[in-house]
């Protein structure tokens, strides 16, 4: 599917939008895998991750998914890189596959009982102090 620029904008703003909405009213998304097998996917705990990102709070965010805090610096420079830069390098097969490699890791470990400390926390609102206030 091809996307005229006016399109593109479009969808920006209301992905920006969507992303402001959750923010502000605090809705997440469920993880149907999660609901269905009871183990934490890669994504488990990313939206609650970049919501912690969102409010500098990087421990929480850690808590919740810490491969998504490791990942987001090297995608928003590739990201400006390439949108902002207009950078015509893309990313090579084989740091697709080691990223791959990674993810795949990482989903493997965090629903590991004895490497709890990679799954995600419980309810973010548990966690957040300055909404304690
Ligand atoms: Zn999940």
């Amino acid at each position: 599917m091809k996307f005229s620029t006016r399109k593109k904008y479009i969808l920006y703003l209301i992905g920006i939008l969507i992303i402001i909405i959750m923010l502000k009213y605090d809705i997440g998304i469920p993880c149907i895998f999660h609901i269905i097998t009871g183990y934490y996917c890669p994504g488990c705990g990313g939206t609650r991750a970049i919501r912690a990102l969102a409010h500098f709070n990087i421990h929480q965010a850690f808590r919740y998914n810490a491969l998504i805090v490791l990942l987001f610096p090297f995608a928003m420079i590739y990201l400006i890189y390439k949108y902002v830069f207009k950078g015509r390098k893309s990313i090579s097969n084989n740091i697709w596959l080691i990223l791959l490699i990674i993810t795949i890791l990482f989903s493997i470990l965090r629903n590991i009982p004895m490497l709890y400390i990679l799954a995600p926390t419980k309810l973010w609102k548990d966690n957040f102090s300055w909404r304690k206030k």
